[in-house]
């Protein structure tokens, strides 16, 4: 049995994340170790035979300065014993150090996921605006009233659905924009943002940043400093802590307060766990002094794959997207993406398409990867050209919402 079989007969879809899960990779695979921008690979159980991927999807983007080694973990400032019967003095320093990176923020609260950051973040609106309705621009977690907007919904009271909407562009959210709605929940990254933040002030609904994917990666302040907007409530996440779990909700203090003594719940074990504090500490403190080398690597790549996709003639098929420090390729359909992470796979490159760089990435291997993309993309030109990917692709990717 090899590790896919072993593992579905015992986890619901063989993962813990679906982005991660063999629906989402054209070969699946499993990890065994990390060696700064590589993931180690073990292909087949009880074999022993590792395999090294230049990866460009860092835990899902939560991996910023590299797989650290063992001793990095180990030097870190953190306490004898890791989570406490009160509170701890690192709970009140990173408080304090974030919310001096968020100056428009008045106080923060500390979780475990991204989905339990948003999930708060929109409990709030609603109980400061006293309306119910939220509008949500992409992915925000997987708690009931986010899923509720999509496809994968059951097992969630009908009622749900009706308190959230999607859009897909300006348009559509011009005409959602109401006098009803509590809140409006964006990627500061989404079309249009400017235009979306002053109309969500204009209607009297609070404006969430979910900063889960975006924070840190492009400025330790969050893409909204570079944006020069300032949302009521920003959501952080992913690689705040350089994969260890640890997320945040910050906000006004009217707003925060809430949570004290206007009767919003929220209350979780591990919040003020210290090892993720810690590390949140260190990989901030690292990213100050040397989060920039992050836009000359990501421009590395963009200039090199900008070239590649004009020479082929792809670019009706294939768009750079992202700012340099996350950026990547999105596809027309999901079997040109199937078929490039397919063959970036087979040459040991990882991504699902949009890519997370990290601080250990190297020249080396954005040119590696850069190399076997011109290869890649011949593919790609082949299969435009026959009008199919008949005979090229071997498994499509299955996205996670059909919508
Ligand atoms: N918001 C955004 C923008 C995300 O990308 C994600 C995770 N991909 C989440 C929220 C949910 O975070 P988590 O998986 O840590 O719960």
């Amino acid at each position: 049995m090899n590790w896919l079989q072993r593992a579905k007969k015992v986890i619901p879809t063989g993962s813990q994340t679906y982005s991660k899960s063999h629906y989402y990779f054209t070969k699946p695979f499993f990890a065994t170790q990390g060696l700064g921008g590589i993931l180690v690979s073990d292909e087949e159980v009880g074999t022993g035979q590792n395999r090294e991927y230049h990866d460009f999807s860092m835990g899902l983007g939560s991996v910023i300065l590299g797989y650290k080694s063992k001793q990095w973990w180990l030097d870190l400032d953190f306490p004898n014993g890791v989570n406490f019967s009160c509170p701890h003095l690192l709970e009140v320093k990173f408080a304090e150090k974030l919310l001096g990176l968020f100056p428009h923020h008045d106080m923060v609260k500390f979780f475990k996921n991204g989905s339990d950051a948003t999930e708060i973040a929109v409990r709030l609106a609603r109980a400061y605006t006293g309306r119910d309705l939220a509008i949500v621009g992409s992915y925000h977690g997987f708690h009931d009233w986010y899923v509720a907007s999509t496809d994968r919904n059951r097992g969630i009271p009908l009622d749900n659905q009706m308190l959230v909407s999607q859009f897909n562009g300006i348009e559509e959210f011009k005409n959602l924009m109401d006098d009803d709605i509590a809140c409006v929940i964006v990627e500061p990254t989404i079309k249009n943002v400017k235009e979306i933040s002053q109309l969500t002030k204009d209607y009297g609904a609070l404006l969430i940043f979910d900063e889960v994917m975006t924070g840190f990666r492009y400025d330790v302040s969050g893409l909204q400093r570079l944006l020069d907007i300032e949302p009521d409530i920003t959501c952080l996440g992913k690689c705040m802590a350089n994969g260890l779990p640890l997320s945040a909700v910050l906000g006004k203090r009217e707003v925060m307060q809430l949570m004290d003594d206007g009767n919003v719940f929220a209350s979780s074990t591990f919040g003020g766990e210290t090892l993720s504090l810690a590390a949140a500490l260190k990989t901030i403190e690292t990213l100050e002094k040397e989060g920039a080398i992050l836009w000359g690597i990501g421009a590395r790549w963009w200039n090199g794959m900008e070239k590649l996709i004009k020479d082929k003639g792809l670019e009706d098929i294939m768009k750079l997207e992202g700012y340099a420090p996350r950026c990547g390729v999105t596809f027309e359909n999901v079997e040109y993406q199937s078929l490039y992470q397919q063959e970036l796979l087979k040459r040991r490159v990882l991504t699902h398409g949009i890519n997370n760089y990290c601080l250990d990435h190297t020249n080396a291997q954005i040119d590696y990867f850069l190399e076997q993309a011109d290869e890649v993309l011949d593919i790609i030109k082949k299969a435009k050209k026959q009008g199919s990917v008949n005979g090229l692709l071997e498994k499509t990717i299955q996205t996670m919402f059909r919508r």
